[in-house]
């Protein structure tokens, strides 16, 4: 399990803030965030929490992450390289049967004309399949998931749409999830959410409220917080994974009402989707506007 800059450790503590804010007046002063980066099986992991700076910010200047993206970029510098040769390649075969047409041209009838362009025609759309198969599942791209107490504020929103843009190419879903809504009755911190949502609408950033099954995963793909437990803990919560209501369960481990954490997840998510319904409801008016 990787560690955050500060000597962070993801134990039960780290887990619980996470799990408990916005409940019972539970704010914390502080952003606890989980940075997940897959390429079908997880490859990189790393823990943050508000220091001098916010966590995204942390994240984004973290040269380890950094590095991350260094490697999957010089993967696909690779790729692009041996595309650039298959092209060529093909370019040059079809100069030569050119050549050839043209040789039997000489002398020869208008026919050789028509099957000269019936010969491109094809040619043409062979390339382009030859080209959309090689696009689909590019082994270089990643799946980024941001699991954290608080949405990202405006500033950190700002980075966020940079570093995507910036290396979209390597990133196939950015999903940002978080268990509640970050000061948002301050315009600017809405007006990131918004910017974030219109940014990942041609492709990649999602924004979700936390869920039971979002926080499963979180649980269950690295479950050292469970290191700072006592054997009889682990060994409880280890039989719990298996039963029924088990999310129940392990909500009830860490002093947590269930039914709190699911209102508070269904709280979040309709907050965030009246936030990005306002946004539709004002680009489209502007739209009617640019219209009539
Ligand atoms: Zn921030």
């Amino acid at each position: 399990m990787a560690e955050g800059g500060q000597d962070l450790k993801f134990d039960f503590e780290f887990m619980k803030i996470l799990l408990e804010t916005g409940i019972d007046n539970c704010w914390p002063r502080f952003t606890n965030l989980i940075v997940d980066i897959s390429d079908g099986e997880l490859t990189w992991k790393r823990i943050y929490q508000t220091s001098d700076s916010h966590t995204e910010s942390q994240m984004l200047d973290d040269k380890e992450f950094k590095a991350k993206f260094k490697v999957e970029e010089d993967k696909a510098d690779k790729i692009t390289d041996t595309e650039k040769t298959k092209k060529t390649d093909k370019a040059e075969k079809v100069d030569k049967t050119e050549m050839v047409i043209k040789a039997e041209k000489v002398g020869k009838a208008e026919k050789v004309d028509k099957t000269e362009k019936v010969d491109k025609t094809e040619k043409v759309d062979k390339t382009e399949n030859v080209d959309k198969a090689e696009k689909i599942d590019k082994p270089e791209e990643v799946d980024i998931i941001l699991t954290s107490n608080y949405s990202p504020c405006r500033e950190c929103a700002v980075k966020l749409i940079d570093f995507y843009e910036e290396k979209k190419s390597l990133i196939r879903n950015f999903t940002i999830r978080f268990s509640r809504l970050y000061r948002i009755t301050e315009q600017e911190n809405k007006d990131g959410l918004k910017d974030l949502n219109r940014a990942g609408n041609s492709a990649g950033i999602t924004l979700e409220a936390m869920t039971e099954k979002s926080w499963f995963n979180v649980l269950m793909t690295d479950n050292s917080w469970l290191d700072s437990m006592s054997t009889q803990q682990k060994s409880s919560f280890e039989k719990m994974m298996n039963e029924k209501d088990c999310f129940d369960k392990v909500m009830k481990l860490f002093g947590l009402v269930p039914n709190k954490v699911k209102q508070r997840d269904a709280a979040t998510s309709k907050d965030l989707t009246d936030l990005l319904a306002q946004d539709k409801k004002t680009q489209d008016s502007r739209l009617k506007q640019i219209i009539s």
